[in-house]
C-alpha cells in the first residue's frame, strides 16, 4: 500500500461529499480567554456515527472496485471504527462483518448491530482477534478495512483538517489526537497544504506515549496497552503508513493525564454544550496545556468524537 499524499485526501473530501457531515467549527469566547489565544473547535463529535471514523471508512469501502464490494468486508474493533464501517458500508450497500469482543459494552453492540453490521464475537482472553478476522477475510473473499493503517483510511481522516482550512483559513498551530495516527496523518498532510507554516501536534496519554516515544527513537516503539480513560487511543504502537507521514509533518507530539482530560470533558460539557468522549478531548487537552506558547495566536483543535458510556460519563462529569 502506499503512502497517501494531498490528492488523496482532496479525492476523499469529493467521496465523501453529501455522505458526511460536514461538522461544525465553534468558538468560545471563555476558552479565548483562558487561553489567550483564538481558538477554533472542529467537533466531529457530530459526525455520523458520533466521531470522525466514518470519514475514513466510507472512503475505504467507496474506493473498492465492485467485485470486492460484492464480497464485503471485515475490520475489528470495539469502538467507534465498528460503528463507522457498519454504517459506510451500509450506505454503501456492502455487507460487513465486525469482529467484537464478546463481553463489549452492549451499547456498542447494539450500536454496531443497528447500523446493519454482522457482529462476530470472540473471546478476548481464549481468542486471536485478527487471527479470526483474517480467516474471516479469507473464507469470504472479504476486505479487510483495518482503523488506521490503511492509505483510504487515512486520507478520508484528514478531510477533518481540509475542512477546518477551507473554513478558517491558515492556522499557526494544529492539535489533534493520535491513537494509531490515522487522523493525526491525514490532517498534516492537509495542513501541509493549506497552511504550509502551521505545527501540527499530536496529542496522547500520557499512559500511552508510544508515538512520542517514536518520535524521538526515529521508530515506531510498541508499549504495552496503556491504562488511560481515552479507550480510543489505546493503541500500542503507531501504523506502518502513518509513523513515517507523522515523522516527516508532525511537529512533536504531546502527552496529557487523564486528570486533564476529565477537565477538558467537564469544560466542553459546562461551556460549549457538547458531550465529548475522554479521547475526543487528547487535542483540547494538550491545546490547553501548550497555550502560552501560542498567546494571540490562532489555533485548532479537532475534538474527535462524542461516544460515551452515559454511566461513566456522569461520573466524571460530577467528579469536580
Ligand atoms: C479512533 C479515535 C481516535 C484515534 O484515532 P487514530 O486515527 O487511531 O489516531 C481519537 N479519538 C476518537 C474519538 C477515536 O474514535
Amino acid at each position: 500500500m502506499s503512502l497517501p499524499v494531498f490528492v488523496d485526501v482532496q479525492a476523499a473530501a469529493e467521496r465523501l461529499r453529501g455522505h458526511a457531515n460536514r461538522t461544525p467549527v465553534l468558538r468560545s469566547a471563555t476558552a479565548d480567554a483562558r487561553a489567550g489565544a483564538s481558538l477554533f473547535f472542529k467537533c466531529e463529535n457530530f459526525q455520523r456515527t458520533g466521531a470522525f471514523k466514518f470519514r475514513g471508512a466510507f472512503n475505504a469501502i467507496a474506493r473498492l472496485s465492485p467485485t470486492q464490494q460484492r464480497a464485503g468486508v471485515v475490520t475489528f474493533s470495539s469502538g467507534n471504527h465498528a460503528q463507522a464501517i457498519a454504517l459506510a458500508a451500509r450506505e454503501l450497500g456492502v455487507t460487513a462483518t465486525i469482529v467484537m469482543p464478546s463481553d463489549a459494552p452492549a451499547a456498542k453492540l447494539a450500536a454496531t448491530r443497528d447500523y446493519g453490521g454482522e457482529i462476530v464475537a470472540y473471546d478476548r482472553f481464549t481468542e486471536d482477534r485478527e487471527a479470526l478476522t483474517r480467516r474471516i477475510a479469507r473464507e469470504r473473499g472479504a476486505t479487510l478495512i483495518p482503523p488506521y493503517d490503511h492509505t483510504d483510511v487515512i486520507a478520508g481522516q484528514g478531510t477533518a483538517a481540509l475542512e477546518l482550512f477551507e473554513e478558517v483559513g491558515a492556522l499557526d498551530a494544529l492539535f489533534v489526537c493520535l491513537g494509531g495516527g490515522g487522523l493525526l496523518a491525514g490532517c498534516a498532510l492537509a495542513a501541509r497544504q493549506m497552511a504550509p507554516d502551521c505545527a501540527v501536534y499530536g496529542v496522547e496519554p500520557e499512559a500511552g506515549d508510544d508515538g512520542r516515544q517514536s518520535l524521538r527513537a526515529g521508530r515506531i516503539v510498541t508499549i504495552a496497552v496503556p491504562r488511560t480513560i481515552a479507550d480510543g487511543a489505546m493503541t500500542t504502537h503507531l501504523g506502518e503508513l502513518t509513523f513515517p507521514v507523522i515523522r516527516e509533518r508532525v511537529r512533536d507530539v504531546l502527552t496529557v493525564a487523564d486528570r486533564e482530560l476529565v477537565q477538558a470533558m467537564r469544560f466542553f460539557a459546562e461551556r460549549m454544550k457538547m458531550v465529548v468522549e475522554p479521547t475526543g478531548c487528547l487535542a483540547a487537552a494538550g491545546a490547553f496545556a501548550a497555550a502560552p506558547g501560542w498567546r494571540g495566536r490562532r489555533v485548532g483543535i479537532v475534538v474527535s468524537g462524542g461516544n460515551v458510556d452515559l454511566a461513566a460519563y456522569a461520573g466524571w462529569i460530577g467528579s469536580g
